[in-house]
C-alpha cells in the first residue's frame, strides 16, 4: 500500500517513527532492557503498588474464586457483585452518589464525552487535553473549543462571547497534566460553572491516589467535590492495576449505563482485575506515607533543579525539565541512559516548538539518594552537551 509506505518512510526520515521496545522486567522503580537495569523515570506506577504483595494476592485469590474472564458485557452476563462493591467504594472515595467502572481510561473518556455531549452543545477543554478526551468529543458531534493551557482569561472570554450560542456547555480539564505535571486553577474554573450554566468534567488519571487528604485526587484537595459534575480517573496509574471509573450523580451514571457505547459493547474487566482495583483502594487508605514521600521527593527534585538554574515546571510527581531544542533533549536522554536512568524525551508535536523536554515520572521507590545522583548527572551532562551540539 502506497499510503502506508509513504507514511512510514516519512516518519523514519524525520526521526519520528515510533517503535515498540520490550523490557525484560519492570517494577519498583526499575526497568530492565537487554540485560541492563535502569532507574525507571518513565512509568506511571507512581506508588509502586503494581508489585505490592497484597495486590498480587488479591488477583491470585480472585483467579481461584472466579473465572479468568468476565466472558460478556456487564449488561449481558458479565456483571458480578464484585463490580458493585468496587463502584460503591469508588463513589464514597470520590464523594459522589454513584460510580461506574469502565475497561480503561481511554474507553471511559470516549464513553463520557460521547454520550453526555451532543450536537448543538459546546465542549471547552484545555489545549493540552489527553487524546481520549478529544476522541470522545469527536464521537459526540459537539462543537469543540480548546483554551490556552490553564488560561482562565481565555476560557472566561470565550464563555462570555459564545456561551449563548449553544445548548449545553461542558468544561473539561485534567487535574494533573500528563506532560507538564501542573494543575489547573480548578476553583476559578468551578466559579464559571454557575455564572455560565456549564457542567464540569475532570480527568484525575494522574491525581488519583496522590493528592487530597484521603488520596482521592485534586478535587478532594481543593474541597470542591460538589462543584464538579463528573469525575473520572483510572486504576492504571498510581493505583497500579487496570481499568477506570466515573463518579457522578445517580442519574448521570444511570444514563451512562444506557448510553455509553464503550461501556455497553465491550466485555467487562476480568474479576482478578476488579479484585486488584479494590485492594489498591485499601492500600491508598492504609499506606498514605507512599504518596507523602513521593510528593516530598518530587518537591525536592524540582527545587534542587531550579536552584541550579534549570527550567523545571509542574507541581506533582511529573516533573518536566525544559531543554528547548529537540536534539538537546535526545542527547541528554541518551547519556542519562548510559548512566542508568531511563527517562524519555518529549518533542513536538507532543509539546510546543522550543519546549522539548525530559519528562521525569518519579515514584515511591526512588529515594533521595537516587534523586541526588540523578541531579548530579543532569548538571554534568547538560554542561557537557552544550559543546556536543
Ligand atoms: C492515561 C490517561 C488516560 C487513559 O487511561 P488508560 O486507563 O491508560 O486507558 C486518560 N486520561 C489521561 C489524562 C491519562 O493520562
Amino acid at each position: 500500500m502506497e499510503v502506508i509506505d509513504s507514511f512510514l518512510s516519512e516518519r523514519e526520515q524525520k526521526n519520528l517513527l515510533r517503535r515498540l521496545k520490550p523490557a525484560q522486567s519492570r517494577g519498583d522503580g526499575k526497568i530492565c532492557f537487554e540485560g541492563n537495569s535502569y532507574f525507571d523515570f518513565s512509568s506511571n506506577d507512581y506508588l509502586n503498588i503494581s508489585t505490592h504483595k497484597k495486590m498480587k494476592k488479591a488477583a491470585k485469590d480472585a483467579i481461584d474464586a472466579f473465572p479468568v474472564s468476565a466472558s460478556a458485557s456487564r449488561l449481558l452476563s458479565g456483571d458480578l457483585d464484585l463490580f458493585h462493591i468496587l463502584e460503591d467504594r469508588v463513589a464514597r472515595f470520590k464523594g459522589k452518589e454513584k460510580a461506574l467502572v469502565f475497561n480503561s481510561g481511554y474507553q471511559a473518556n470516549c464513553g463520557i464525552m460521547g454520550s453526555l455531549c451532543e450536537r448543538g452543545d459546546i465542549v471547552i477543554c484545555d489545549r493540552l487535553s489527553h487524546a481520549s478526551i478529544l476522541d470522545g468529543i469527536q464521537l459526540s458531534g459537539a462543537k469543540l473549543f480548546r483554551y490556552r493551557h490553564n488560561d482562565i482569561g481565555h476560557l472566561g472570554g470565550f464563555l462570555k462571547r459564545e456561551r449563548s450560542n449553544y445548548k449545553e456547555c461542558f468544561i473539561v480539564t485534567e487535574t494533573v497534566f500528563s506532560m507538564d505535571g501542573d494543575k489547573p486553577p480548578l476553583r476559578e474554573i468551578a466559579a464559571l460553572r454557575l455564572k455560565y450554566g456549564c457542567r464540569i468534567i475532570v480527568d484525575e488519571a494522574h491525581a488519583t491516589g496522590i493528592f487530597g487528604a484521603n488520596g482521592s485526587g485534586v478535587v478532594e484537595e481543593e474541597g470542591i467535590t460538589d462543584e464538579i459534575d463528573v469525575i473520572m480517573g483510572t486504576f492504571s496509574k498510581a493505583l497500579g492495576s487496570f481499568g477506570a471509573y466515573v463518579a457522578s450523580s445517580r442519574k448521570t451514571i444511570d444514563y451512562l449505563v444506557n448510553r455509553a457505547r464503550s461501556f455497553i459493547y465491550s466485555t467487562a474487566l476480568p474479576p482478578s482485575v476488579i479484585a486488584a482495583d479494590l485492594t489498591a483502594l485499601d492500600i491508598i487508605k492504609e499506606e498514605p506515607y507512599r504518596r507523602r514521600s513521593l510528593l516530598d521527593n518530587s518537591d525536592f527534585f524540582r527545587k534542587r533543579l531550579a536552584e541550579r538554574g534549570f527550567d523545571v515546571r509542574g507541581a506533582s510527581q511529573i516533573v518536566p525539565l525544559i531543554l528547548g531544542d529537540p536534539s538537546r533533549a535526545m542527547v541528554v536522554s541518551d547519556i542519562l541512559k548510559e548512566r542508568g536512568f531511563w527517562v524519555l524525551p518529549v518533542r513536538p508535536p507532543t509539546v510546543p516548538q522550543g519546549e522539548s523536554r525530559l519528562r521525569f515520572s518519579l515514584n515511591y521507590s526512588h529515594g533521595k539518594e537516587t534523586i541526588e545522583d540523578l541531579i548530579d548527572e543532569i548538571c554534568e551532562i547538560v554542561g557537557r552537551s552544550e559543546s556536543r551540539l
